[in-house]
């Protein structure tokens, strides 16, 4: 292992399911085959309509669909209310938020973060440097072998 991460104090965040990480500007949310499987099942619906009504394919990979909304933000095609329809089975991707290599390069990329996540600020619980660095593995770890 090399020297400690910068934020080896570990990050304060805790979700507040505002849902503004699942709309904004075009973005891209991963999801493998098995993650498919699973809201499918928990939709009652086939995989195959699964994908016919959610999955657009990005580089030879699966991806959820985006809607543009009237105000020209690009929402979660399970983005509704503001929450997720699916979010006990929400993709891995989306389960890891924040602690992507993106926003955790240096403290200014998770300042960055933090103006985009109110569940990043001060009076959130801390989470330890080595949580954050099994999550950071795992997101690293799908982001390598999703096809
Ligand atoms: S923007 Fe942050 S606080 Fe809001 S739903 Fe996403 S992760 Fe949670
Ligand atoms: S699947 Fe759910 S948590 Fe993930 S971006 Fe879509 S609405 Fe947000």
């Amino acid at each position: 292992m090399g020297s400690l991460p910068w934020y080896k104090e570990g990050l304060r965040f805790k979700c507040t399911g505002c849902g503004k990480c699942c709309t904004g500007g075009p973005g891209i949310v991963w999801i493998t085959e098995a993650e498919m499987e699973k809201i499918a099942a928990y939709l009652k619906i086939s995989l195959s309509a699964f994908k016919r009504t959610y999955i657009r394919h990005i580089d030879n990979r699966f991806a959820l669909i985006e809607r543009k909304t009237p105000d020209g933000e690009y929402d979660c095609i399970f983005l509704k209310d503001k929450k997720c329809m699916v979010y006990q089975d929400r993709p891995l991707q989306c389960r890891t938020f924040p602690w992507w290599q993106q926003n955790l390069n240096s403290e200014e990329s998770w300042k960055l973060a933090a103006e985009e996540c109110e569940g990043i600020n001060e009076e959130a619980p801390l989470i330890s440097c080595s949580e954050i660095q099994a999550t950071l593995q795992k997101t690293n770890q799908s982001e390598s072998s999703s096809n």
